[in-house]
């Protein structure tokens, strides 16, 4: 395999002149604040300000076809979900080895038995799925899957607003006719709809929606502004906001097993926090989760959803004859196929074992990721081969799975970030593409699958991992061409 990279063409002509350079990015930052393109600081919280969210100044170029392609993947991604949520069996076996090795999902796991022991009240569940991709620079920049997150994905309502501001962007630069090349994004109503929708299966108009939160929310724009489309669409809606502690302490079922939280009946439960094990302090996070698991509620996502959103059954799909037992379409199945990448089980056996040689000698091809959700846990190049020659004889190598890596190609652009020098240089990014659905369904049929809009996150070429809220990545705008 060739690690060299290609470049994508520039969507406008580089570099921007320097005096339009200063006055498009002073009056960029000025948008992107007034309009929600914004988060909390971290070195300076306060809950009474927010500054600008890391931007690209330009949309970054997508081949078109490659969009489309995945685009048109969402819904049959989201029918393969909803098979193997349903399926008990795949995701024992999904399980059986690595709650050996790995706490946090021995511990959801462990949740997921007992609620179905126990029987669930609700058999409808909602999923708000990103399926995030890189372009594979080698063999023609195919869009290749890097994920998927079944819980608490984020930006959809920030990549809503950079879809208009890369429009207000380029027809300030002077280019209107460009505008037609920026798809357009449905990713904030996509999102607040399917709650109401969730919502009104509940069918109670006095319920609610939760919104479990973290203590300190970051990305307040992102949250607030999908409280805000439910309310602008469906003002009778009722939101509320709560944290583990709080629903621990003041949540209580019903003897229909509602779940009720200050007098109010909750008919959507949507997680925005719960994904990490640092989400867990205490135990009374964990009774939390499960008062909410038990409940009549309707989660998006329920525990078994986000089981099968970890790394260990992306990995398990990938297995020949595995993406065959849940859909019988072969067009489905090639089409599932042609954008996954290999991914590795290091379980202790030949496949393994084999595995375990491949990231010995070739580290630099492969990512080495275990079950974790939030960017910044990966291992890459020289770090795979010290550690696996550390964990190789230990249990310890069944929590991770090794994943060819994707050599994306580069592209130039100016990067936005917070309290940064106007005029700013020009640097190599390179972007990942997420594409968001909602999908509905109880535990026989589905009852909505729809894909929703997308979103664009870039990182300077330089970097291993991008979270934007990490600080390395920024939202951009895909230009399709
Ligand atoms: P998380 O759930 O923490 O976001 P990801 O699988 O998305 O985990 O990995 C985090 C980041 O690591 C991705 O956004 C991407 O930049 C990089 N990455 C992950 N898998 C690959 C891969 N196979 N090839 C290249 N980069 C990857
Ligand atoms: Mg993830
Ligand atoms: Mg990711």
């Amino acid at each position: 395999m060739s690690n060299e990279v290609g470049k994508l063409p520039s969507t406008v002509p580089l570099p921007i002149q320097e005096n339009d350079l200063t006055d498009i990015v002073s009056k960029s930052k000025d948008w992107a604040l007034m309009h929600g393109i914004s988060m909390r600081s971290k070195t300076n919280f306060t809950e009474d300000g927010v500054q600008i969210s890391p931007f690209i100044l330009v949309p970054t170029a997508i081949p078109r076809q490659e969009f489309v392609k995945v685009v048109e993947l969402q819904t049959t991604l989201q029918e393969l979900l909803h098979k193997i949520a349903n399926n008990k069996e795949f995701i024992n076996d999904c399980y059986k080895d690595i709650v050996e090795a790995d706490d946090f999902s021995a511990r959801l796991y462990k949740m997921y038995e007992q609620v179905e022991e126990e029987g669930t009240v609700q058999k409808i569940a909602m999923v708000h799925l990103r399926s995030d991709y890189l372009m594979q620079s080698s063999s023609n920049n195919n869009l290749k899957q890097v994920e998927f997150n079944t819980i608490s994905a984020s930006f959809a309502s920030l990549s809503s607003f950079i879809t208009d501001f890369n429009k207000y962007v380029l027809q300030e630069l002077g280019y209107p006719e460009k505008l037609k090349n920026i798809p357009s994004n449905t990713s904030l109503i996509g999102l607040a709809e399917g709650l109401a929708e969730a919502w009104s299966i509940y069918n109670n108009p006095n319920a609610c929606i939760l919104f479990v939160v973290e203590k300190t929310v970051y990305n307040i724009a992102d949250q607030r502004f999908i409280e805000f489309e439910i309310n602008r669409l469906f003002p009778k809606i009722k939101i509320i906001r709560r944290m583990f502690s709080y629903i621990c302490e003041q949540g209580s079922l019903n003897d229909k097993r509602e779940l009720i939280i200050d007098n109010n009946i909750v008919a959507v439960t949507y997680f925005r926090d719960g994904y990490a094990p640092s989400n867990f302090p205490t135990e009374k996070e964990w009774a939390a989760r499960l008062l909410i698991e038990r409940s009549a509620s309707i989660k998006c996502p329920d525990i078994k959803y986000h089981l099968i959103g970890q790394k260990k059954v992306q990995q398990e799909l990938t297995k020949s004859g595995v993406l065959e037992k849940f859909l019988t379409e072969t067009k489905k199945i090639e089409a599932v196929r042609e954008v996954f990448m290999g991914i590795y089980g290091l379980e202790f056996d030949e496949h393994g074992d084999r595995a375990v040689q491949m990231a010995l000698e070739k580290p630099e091809n492969f990512v080495l990721k275990p079950q974790r959700e939030g960017g910044g846990y990966n291992i890459y190049d020289n770090d795979i081969k010290e550690l696996m020659l550390k964990i190789q004889n230990t249990k310890e190598r069944l929590s991770y799975v090794l994943m060819e890596r994707i050599f994306p190609p580069t592209s130039t652009g100016y990067m936005i970030v917070p309290g940064a020098s106007n005029p700013p240089s020009l640097v190599d990014l390179v972007s990942e593409l997420g594409i968001y659905g909602i999908l509905i369904s109880d535990n026989e049929k589905i009852i909505v699958n729809k894909q929703v809009g997308h979103m664009l996150r870039s990182k300077a070429s330089t970097s291993n991992e991008g979270g934007v809220l990490a600080g390395a990545g920024a939202l951009d705008c895909p230009y399709l061409f």
